[in-house]
């Protein structure tokens, strides 16, 4: 273009064709389906700015989280919205506002959870299909058996939803049938109906309630809103019929024409939002693409798609009319923008780690390890792309150019510092070198691809590797701000998560991760001890394993990479383990190691186990944070006020946090702070008696 800005390939222009959907015409193929945001609906706020951003960046269709319609489905301490009644349509209101504003459609998934509802909050019996224990084994609740009465109820609440969705200004309303946890899906699967009545047996009679609350829906919307179905186009849960060769395609097929728009996925969960150590972008499509065979309305899918080139490939193919997203809209909410625009190369693309998920099980904003900015939107002000000018251009000096050193570096560039990154090693990045050249976690070499490629492209940004800098060499930088960004090594004296000091043996004999990534040559039966909990352990237990090895992975917690259930990886994980051949030991806590062997014992009662032989011991728990360099320039008068530790040198944790901390210390350098130090809050409406 003759200004010099990119120019989108014409192969692209398909994505940003119109695309009817019932009344409403979405304005480009690029869908943000629901998810979950870990904003409650006491935090309307941050929901707003982090779905507004999306707006912003080009998404046609912007979804609202998954909406109780009642207090019936009450999935107690999680975050997810409620839409029981008029008062909480205010929001809703302003949120539908503020999307449009940017010219995308608005959707919401009004959804009754069934089984997977706990109603510990509301107090009242769960309701499902027939009376049985919830789909949370771990609650000693149990459903009541929905009689007619209760039918009808749910129907009529559903189309009172359905106004207040109107009321609300939304453009599509959802009847949710997804991820195992829906009312209607709880209806369709015989495991969980067992009614005899006209509800259930049959496939017509476990469909019949399905239709009639598509069919009220259809009705209620009345032509003023489209109506979509959230459904999963096959169900891994062993024995269920749902399957892309079986009943799921049957329902869709039964009710093909009834919906203005078909959302499908897989279920359950963990395998609908794969992590990319299990699922490659496009994963589902093996499932899903048989949708647009049955029925002539759009079809909108997902698949953790981040290629505009796979995108295409999808429309062209005919195997979906929308582009569904929910991680790579986090990770990068301007990803539309970016590819109308000709800007490929700029796309944060998702890693498909799940962090993101994992804010829903602990109730938090979302995190993300490549979008520092997301949930920040309107508590801290954060844009992903524009970053303020620094008041006064500075000279900044990074050391260390791990996930927090070059996130810092990209963050101050743009706000206008000359900024220099010097690394010790050959290559740029960090731990994430290392760590995307294990078994399944190529996708995160992303972090670094991205920031890298974007530090490269700037004229006010020099890079050095090979270049170790000590305390003695920061003078010569004339740096106006130093940022030490050095990381941590992994600890070998068998600290760890359960354990906080050494244990006796491990220091003189244990191995690290580090030395594992580092290549170094063993041979024989190999013992590692998993005090972390999350993937280093048991990636390297599968990594050694597959080098034909005798491996066992010990672990103190009851059950193998227990953090890993926040990610939604722990069933696959264990699964690949037991194909790898990894012995697991679980629940055993350990006292040391001698003579070739681990000294055990059960963590539970204490009952001494027998030793667990090796050749070698490798340790996986706690982290050195390198500091030294830290230290030593803030004890320099010289560099008073000008010294920063950021990342792991700080506080070895996750790459998000990395990224985080190297975002925010950027952030902070250039003065984007809250004045009185926090980032706003949502506050509470305190009523009169
Ligand atoms: P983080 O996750 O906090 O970004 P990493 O461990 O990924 O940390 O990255 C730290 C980087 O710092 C590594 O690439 C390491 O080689 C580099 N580094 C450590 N000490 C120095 C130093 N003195 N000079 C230059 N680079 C260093
Ligand atoms: Fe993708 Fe990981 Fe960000 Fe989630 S946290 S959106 S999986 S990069």
């Amino acid at each position: 273009m003759a200004d010099g800005s990119p120019k989108r390939d014409a192969r692209y222009d398909i994505l940003f064709e119109e695309v009817q959907i019932g009344p409403i015409t979405a304005p480009n193929r690029f869908f943000s389906v629901p998810h979950a945001t870990g904003h409650n609906p006491l935090m309307p706020n941050g929901s707003i700015g982090m779905r507004e951003m999306k707006a912003e960046g080009g998404w046609g269709v912007v979804s609202m989280q998954l909406a109780e319609i009642d207090p019936t489905s009450d999935i107690s301490n999680l975050p997810i919205e409620k839409f029981w009644d008029d008062t909480d349509v205010k929001s809703h209101a302003l949120l539908v506002e503020r999307i449009k504003k940017h010219g995308a459609l608005t959707a919401i998934e009004l959804a009754h959870t069934g089984i997977r509802a706990r109603n510990m909050d509301t107090g009242t019996p769960v309701l499902g299909p027939s009376s049985m224990r919830i789909l949370k084994p771990q609650n000693p609740i149990q459903s009541k058996a929905m009689d007619k009465q209760d039918i009808k109820a749910f129907r009529d609440s559903h189309k009172r939803a359905v106004h207040r969705a109107k009321q609300a200004g939304y453009d599509m309303v959802y009847v949710y049938a997804a991820h195992d946890a829906s009312l209607v899906w709880h209806f369709l699967n015989p495991m969980y109906n067992q009614r005899t009545d006209e509800y259930g047996g049959s496939f017509e009679n476990r469909l019949r309630l399905f239709r009639e609350v598509l069919e009220d829906t259809v009705e209620a919307a009345a032509g003023d809103v489209a109506v979509a179905v959230r459904i999963p186009a096959h169900d891994f849960k062993s024995g269920s019929p749902l399957t892309y060769d079986n009943e799921a395609r049957a329902v869709i097929e039964s009710l093909a024409e009834v919906p203005d728009l078909w959302d499908v996925n897989v279920a359950g969960w963990p395998r609908d939002s794969g992590t990319s150590r299990f699922d490659d972008e496009g994963h589902q499509e093996k499932y899903t693409s048989y949708v647009k065979q049955v029925t002539t309305k759009p079809v909108v899918g997902v698949g953790r798609y981040t290629s505009a080139d796979a995108m295409v490939g999808l429309i062209k193919k005919g195997v979906f009319d929308l582009i569904g997203a929910s991680r790579p809209s986090i990770a990068d909410p301007f990803l539309p923008n970016k590819i109308k625009e000709g800007r490929i190369d700029d796309i944060r693309e998702c890693i498909g780690c799940n962090v993101c998920v994992s804010s829903d099980a602990y109730s938090v904003p979302l995190m993300c390890t490549q979008n520092p900015t997301i949930s920040q939107e309107w508590r801290r002000g954060w844009h992903p792309e524009n970053i303020p000018a620094a008041p006064k251009k500075e000279n900044t000096l990074i050391i260390g150019s791990g996930p927090a050193g070059l996130e810092c570096a990209l963050t101050l560039a743009k706000a206008g510092h000359d900024v220099t990154v010097a690394e010790k090693a050959s290559e740029f990045g960090g731990r994430v070198i290392k760590e995307s050249a294990l078994k399944g976690l190529s996708a995160w070499g992303r972090v670094k691809d991205y920031r890298l490629y974007q530090l490269q492209q700037m004229g006010n940004v020099s890079l050095y590797a090979e270049s170790e800098i000590g305390a003695a060499d920061v003078a010569d930088f004339e740096a106006d701000n130093i940022v030490v960004a050095t990381g941590s090594k992994w600890r070998n004296d068998g600290a760890g998560a359960t354990t906080f000091s050494a244990i006796e043996g491990f220091a003189e004999h244990a191995l690290t991760p580090d030395d594992i990534m580092n290549g170094g040559e063993i041979s024989g039966p190999i013992v590692i001890y998993d005090d972390d909990h999350y993937y280093m352990g048991n990636i390297l237990a599968g990594h050694l394993a597959a080098k034909g090895h005798e491996v066992h992975l010990v672990c103190p917690l009851p059950s193998i990479a227990e953090w890993m259930g926040y990610t939604l990886e722990s069933p696959r994980v264990l699964d690949e383990m037991v194909e790898l051949g990894v012995h697991m030991h679980p629940n055993t806590t350990v006292h040391g190691w001698n003579d070739g062997a681990l000294e055990v014992s059960r963590s539970d009662s204490g009952r001494v186990l027998p030793p667990i032989k090796g050749a070698h011991l490798v340790a996986v728990g706690a982290r050195l944070p390198d500091d030294a360099l830290l230290s030593e320039l803030r004890a320099q008068s010289a560099f008073e006020g000008k010294v920063t530790g950021i990342g792991d040198c700080l506080a070895p944790g996750i790459i998000q946090a990395a990224v985080f901390s190297g975002h925010a210390e950027a952030r902070r350098l250039i003065g984007d702070v809250p004045k009185s130090g926090i980032y706003k809050r949502e506050t509470p409406v305190l009523f009169d008696r």
